[in-house]
């Protein structure tokens, strides 16, 4: 027998659905509320917008889908711009063109990997209409200074926190700081409903109209009479009754990623050319995704160390790659030209550890070992020098 067959693979991640899940879901089939009417979805609305310390929430369907919705609420123009981190998912850019504006990126922070506040303001001008900070792997951007812009400049801030349940700044949760904000909860967040989203809104009439661009934009006073384009994204009872469950046991779950963190930083502070995660003094990061950042030396890339962990049975995911870097923007003819060197060095250097919220510390002894083994005998080999 080949003992790498038999060896487990440790998952990147994994849901931990520990809590009243099956109670709730199941009480939504033996009553038949099983579409996007049903107790569960205010609860699940309310109890998320009262954790994160906002007004309003509005469920949808994903966390891309609480993004578009966010952003088609602000009426944007042609030719208005919103400012975002190159590095992110695509959703956030791919929302933005949709609402008809234009994307307008600064790079990312060395130390946090999150957007660079510092770069904001030289990109603010008059078309300027919104700032969409992420808060990058569990850890918060910056805030004030996006505010104060904000301000400065009236422009709407919307926060993407998917990554970032739980996580806050100077003591107030993420995701209640902007005007906006956006979750998901796909099943590799830190609350999961398998799929789904919520925007926050601090005011009732962002709120208004959210509810009406996730449901077609159907008037109240007549029926099937449309004077605005939405979409369906609503979320189910089903859905919803998960994510009651799931925020129930939120502090569990930060706990369990800061737990992991911990355990990893412990075990991996002293290897020299890997850079972890950070936590700023104003910050609790939530560790959504515990980073590694190989230096440049150019003995490795982020692509040949993947490799060399999954085969020895650790499954790791590569970091983003830029907005700027993208072959669809590219061919669209955007951001032609612009280099964002922070992000662009750690898509090719960075890649994520298992970091479920089932990881015990006998898998976290494992994954630090094998690490440790790889960079003591990495040669110089290159892996993929694209
Ligand atoms: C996961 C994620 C999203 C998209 O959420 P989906 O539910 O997968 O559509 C948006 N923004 C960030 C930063 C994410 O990590």
């Amino acid at each position: 027998m080949n003992p790498k067959q038999t060896t487990p693979v440790i998952p990147v991640n994994e849901p931990l659905l520990g809590g009243h899940e099956r109670e709730y879901v199941t009480e939504c089939l033996e009553t038949g509320w099983i579409s996007s009417e049903g107790k569960y979805i205010q609860e699940f609305e309310q109890r998320w917008a009262a954790y994160c310390g906002m007004n309003y929430g509005v469920a949808v369907s994903s966390g891309t889908a609480a993004l578009q919705t966010a952003l088609a609420c602000l009426q944007l123009r042609p030719g208005d711009e919103v400012i975002l981190p190159t590095f992110t998912i695509i959703s956030c850019a791919t929302a933005i063109l949709e609402a008809g504006a234009v994307p307008v990126l600064v790079d990312c922070d060395p130390r946090t990997w999150c957007m660079d506040v510092k770069q904001v303001e030289a990109k603010v001008n008059f078309r300027t209409k919104a700032l969409l900070p992420v808060h990058i792997y569990g850890h918060p951007v910056d805030m004030d200074p996006i505010q104060e812009l904000a301000r400065k400049h009236q422009l709407i801030v919307v926060e993407d926190a998917a990554e970032a349940h739980g996580a806050e700044y100077k003591g107030r949760k993420v995701g209640g700081i902007g005007d906006l904000s956006c979750f998901s909860f796909y099943a590799n967040k830190i609350i999961t409903t398998g799929e789904g989203g919520m925007v926050l809104a601090k005011r009732k009439e962002h709120a208004d109209r959210l509810r009406s661009l996730r449901n077609l934009c159907f008037r109240e006073d007549r029926r099937f009479y449309h004077t605005e384009i939405g979409h369906n994204y609503r979320l189910t009872n089903l859905q919803a009754a998960m994510g009651v469950a799931q925020v129930e046991r939120i502090e569990k779950h930060v706990a369990q990623k800061r737990w992991m963190a911990a355990a990893y930083q412990e075990r991996l502070q002293n290897i020299p050319g890997l850079q972890l995660p950070v936590e700023e003094s104003w910050a609790r990061n939530v560790y959504w995704m515990y980073g590694v950042v190989l230096d440049d030396s150019g003995k490795m890339d982020a692509v040949a160390f993947a490799r060399q962990l999954k085969e020895k049975r650790v499954e790791t995911r590569p970091f983003f790659v830029g907005m700027h870097q993208q072959p669809v923007f590219q061919k669209m003819g955007l951001f032609k030209g612009e280099h964002y060197p922070v992000s662009e060095r750690i898509s090719q250097q960075g890649l994520y550890l298992p970091s479920g919220l089932t990881l015990t510390e006998s898998q976290i002894d494992q994954v630090c070992e094998t690490i440790s083994q790889i960079l003591k005998t990495s040669n110089p080999i290159g892996g993929s020098q694209r």
